[in-house]
């Protein structure tokens, strides 16, 4: 199964420069993955396109995007394991089909998409990657119709699993979800030149800020929504009974600065902190955020217990995500290199050191020999989320079962292989409690409960 996918995606309709603000919207989704980002635009009817293997900085330059020319554009940006970080794999994919060309981006992960594939190659379907996004384009092919949303309407319904998808053909603009709505996909609207109104797809709305569009609305679960020369068109392709957003979009994988289902993504995971202040109180001198992602709830614990907040550890922003790299031995030097603990802020102190969450252990634990190094007299660790017992199925790289720490070891074991005086986690309760719609997430890597067959 190819489940380590983690993704962002933007399209642009209408504006002179689609290329270039699809360019901005994925390089401020850039933390959505590092390993591949494309463009594809649209000209005279044609899809031009541009793809390559890094970061959105080193995979555009300015010959790259003049060449994107058009007043459409859509992109995408891709983390995946190492072994699948293949250039046939980069997306935006790219296809002819009796509709005309068709470009795809996707987000997510369809969980039956190695039967999908095995039934298309029985059928004779060539593949030339290995991800499941491409499953959806030959699925696409095999409907005899030139409407590609007769076409959407009559496959969407074979996929299970995760999926914020945005298309473009040679005269639209789709942007759709899967009925559980497990990934964002955000509207959003800015003036071009000529005065008339652009549109824009994104994963989040960070994009939006950057190139200076207003968010409209979410694109809701089951939506099939599209842009064409005759405006905004919009039908439900699947009824959304049990909606399962992805309640780790708040807990890590959005930016702050986002609006995320409706919500800041910042004002949540304040209250998250604040919530695990009142269940997990410790008495202690100074609270400190393992930075980035610990930030925001180590504000929220602090204002809550009155306890002073300050910068124990400063981040180095230059070196990639720790927990991207392969080999545990680079993991664990990366901690090192990226997180350095101060100790004009720790010496003699009892510290409260609070992240968003806590998957292999390996992170924590190496940053609390750091931190006592530093001269904190008692680490007390608080995680803004519950134990991380399950992986994802649904687009988040979590790690297999076996090396997630919680769902082997008892909150006691972990304590003491992280070496803290003391360890808490938020409860699923104070989770919930700090969202506004409690009951429309999947937090399966938290209870286990998956909302859909896992193949
Ligand atoms: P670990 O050493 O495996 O316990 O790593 C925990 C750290 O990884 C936390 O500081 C999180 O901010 C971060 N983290 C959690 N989930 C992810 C993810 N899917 N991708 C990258 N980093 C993550």
């Amino acid at each position: 199964m190819s489940w380590k996918e983690e993704c962002g995606v933007v399209g642009v309709w209408n504006h002179e420069h689609a290329a270039r603000l699809s360019y901005l919207g994925l390089y401020a989704m850039q933390h959505r993955g590092q390993e591949s980002a494309g463009i594809v635009s649209l000209y005279q009817q044609q899809h031009l396109h541009h793809k390559g293997l890094g970061l959105v900085d080193t995979v555009f330059d300015e010959e790259a995007l003049s060449r994107l020319q058009g007043d459409v554009a859509i992109g995408h940006v891709r983390y995946s394991t190492t072994g699948m970080n293949l250039l046939t794999n980069a997306q935006p994919l790219t296809a002819n089909l009796l509709s005309g060309p068709v470009a795809l981006a996707h987000n997510g992960n369809i969980v039956n998409s190695d039967q999908l594939r095995e039934e298309l190659k029985v059928k004779g379907a060539i593949f030339q990657g290995t991800n499941d996004t491409e499953i959806l384009l030959h699925l696409l092919a095999r409907i005899s119709s030139s409407d590609l949303i007769h076409c959407l309407q009559k496959t969407l319904p074979q996929l299970v699993g995760a999926f914020s998808f945005i298309l473009l053909t040679h005269d639209r603009m789709v942007g759709l979800r899967d009925p559980h709505g497990f990934r964002p996909l955000v509207l959003g609207k800015k003036l071009n030149a000529k005065g008339e109104w652009s549109w824009m797809l994104a994963s989040e709305t960070c994009a939006f800020d950057l190139i200076g569009a207003q968010y409209v609305r979410e694109i809701e679960p089951g939506e099939l929504f599209w842009i064409d020369d005759q405006g905004c068109h919009s039908i439900q392709w699947a009824q959304s009974e049990k909606k399962s957003k992805c309640i780790f979009e708040f807990v890590y994988f959005s930016r702050p600065d986002s609006v995320v289902f409706g919500q800041s993504a910042y004002e949540v995971r304040k209250a998250f902190g604040r919530m695990l202040a009142k269940e997990s109180p410790v008495d202690a001198d100074v609270v400190i955020p393992v930075p980035d992602g610990g930030v925001p709830a180590a504000i929220g614990y602090s204002a809550a217990s009155g306890i002073p907040f300050d910068l124990g550890i400063i981040r180095n922003h230059y070196v990639g995500r720790t927990f991207i790299q392969p080999q545990p031995s680079v993991r664990d030097f990366g901690v090192k290199v990226k997180l350095n603990p101060q100790p004009a802020v720790l010496s003699g102190k009892r510290v409260i050191v609070i992240d968003d969450s806590l998957v292999r252990g390996t992170t924590s634990r190496n940053l609390l020999s750091l931190i006592r190094q530093a001269g904190a007299k008692e680490v007390h660790l608080r995680i803004a989320s519950p134990p991380t017992i399950s992986p994802c199925y649904y687009g988040v790289d979590t790690p297999q079962k076996d090396q997630l720490i919680a769902a082997n070891q008892s909150i006691e074991e972990i304590r003491k292989f992280v070496e803290a005086d003391s360890l808490a986690y938020l409860s699923m309760d104070g989770l919930f409690a700090s969202v506004s719609d409690k009951g429309q997430f999947c937090a399966a890597c938290f209870d286990g409960k998956y909302p859909t067959s896992l193949s």
